[in-house]
């Protein structure tokens, strides 16, 4: 019987890149998934740009600009171990304005992100105030526009590669990588390992990396208040082969453009709280994101529906990250509630993990993340 030093539960980007850190420990490691529908790596958008997101609570942006810097270390580790394409690369991203209203807001936007930048954020690059022509130029489809913000070092990924790329290292560091549902056992207050279809995998330590089915697992003592809130988001198929070269579009609203290439536009996305773990394309989803679309991009009219993808961000109630020991259970960790950042944060956060798992020092303050908070 192979004895784990450590489980992982889930396969979506935190867990993958937990599983894929401590394999390179040369810890032993098991990576169980279940493969749920609506996985929210595999439906994720892509945005790389803290420097530039003007949502997120306060305590979120340090993490953050640790989580996108560590994006060039990953780079190396996974050339490292043979893997070479993740799906991560620079494209610019423009913050647009839509009305003379929102227009005489763009200085004070552009005032955050230079502070932002000062302040040590990564992937901001060059910053400045363009006209609506120049800004329309650099996204064909958009129109109308009253300026921008353009900030060059913005990125994208795409997590379903950048997935894989981990889950490929990991196996190619030994990780054992199992696909089924994983239930956290727990004796006397420790977690012992956890059981797949009946069969007990022991382990003495257990990263949770369930994404929003995370409260799933408090039958086990492990609470924590973690809940899906659905995404749904479309990809579109445009005649342009360049849209490798367009940058992500955003604005003074929640939706957003950005592009994979050769031709394929992204439209995201819905925020539905409240429908549990609904998988459904519905028509209110559908309307709102292609109308969003195309108040800012008139262009895509024409645009082709490829496909619509649904995912279910795992949110917590303050809407920042848990990573941390889990309260009350021994050995179990938990990396969740990655919100709508999980595809920038999910590769750093995961490496916290497998450091806590394997009980290696952390330098960054995690306590603003702590799972005990809600305790
Ligand atoms: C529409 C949409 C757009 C987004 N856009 C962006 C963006 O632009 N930028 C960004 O940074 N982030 C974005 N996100 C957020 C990001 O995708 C998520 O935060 C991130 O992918 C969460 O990763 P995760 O590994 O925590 O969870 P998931 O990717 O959901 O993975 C969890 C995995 O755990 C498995 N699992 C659960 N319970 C068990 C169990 N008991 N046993 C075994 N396996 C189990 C599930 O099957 C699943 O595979 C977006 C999300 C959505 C839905």
């Amino acid at each position: 019987m192979r004895v784990n030093d450590v489980v992982v539960i889930g396969g979506g980007v935190a867990g993958a890149s937990a599983a894929y850190h401590l394999a390179r420990d040369r810890a032993r490691v098991t990576l169980v998934d279940r493969q749920d529908e609506g996985q929210a790596t595999a439906a994720g958008a892509g945005i790389v740009s803290p420097g530039t997101d003007l949502g997120p609570p306060d305590p979120y942006f340090p993490l953050a600009f640790h989580a996108v810097g560590f994006y060039d270390r990953l780079k190396g580790e996974l050339i490292e171990d043979g893997v070479r394409e993740f799906g991560y690369e620079t494209c610019g991203l423009l913050h647009v304005a839509v009305s003379e209203e929102e227009a005489r807001r763009l200085p004070n936007v552009l005032r955050i992100i230079k502070q932002r930048r000062e302040a040590g954020a990564p992937a901001v690059g060059d910053i400045h105030l363009l006209d609506a022509r120049q800004a329309e130029s650099l996204f064909p489809p958009i129109r109308r526009l009253h300026g921008a913000i353009y900030a060059s070092g913005a990125g994208r990924v795409d997590g379903r590669k950048l997935r894989d790329s981990l889950l490929q290292g990991a196996g190619r560091r030994g990780a054992s990588l199992v696909r089924g549902s994983a239930e956290l056992v727990v004796e006397r207050g420790r977690a012992v390992g956890v059981r797949v279809a009946g069969r007990l995998v022991f382990a003495s330590a257990v990263v949770i990396a369930s994404g929003a089915w995370t409260d799933s697992l408090g039958a086990a003592g492990a609470y924590v208040p973690v809940r899906p809130q659905r995404g749904q988001i479309a990809h579109l198929t445009v005649p342009d082969t360049r849209t490798a070269s367009w940058p992500i579009v955003v604005g003074f609203y929640s939706h957003y453009l950005l592009t994979f290439p050769q031709n394929r536009v992204v439209a995201g996305a819905t925020r539905e709280d409240g429908v549990g773990f609904d998988y459904s394309t519905t028509a209110g989803g559908v309307q709102e994101v292609l109308s969003e679309a195309l108040r800012i991009a008139p262009g895509l009219a024409s645009a082709q529906i490829g496909e619509f993808r649904i995912g279910f961000r795992p949110v917590s109630p303050d809407g920042l990250p848990v990573i941390g020991p889990v309260p009350g259970v021994e050995n179990a960790y938990i990396v969740s509630g990655l919100g709508a950042h999980g595809l920038q944060l999910g590769p750093y956060c995961g490496y916290l993990a497998a450091a806590m798992a394997q009980g290696l020092p952390i330098s960054l303050d995690l306590s603003a993340f702590s799972p005990a908070r809600f305790a």
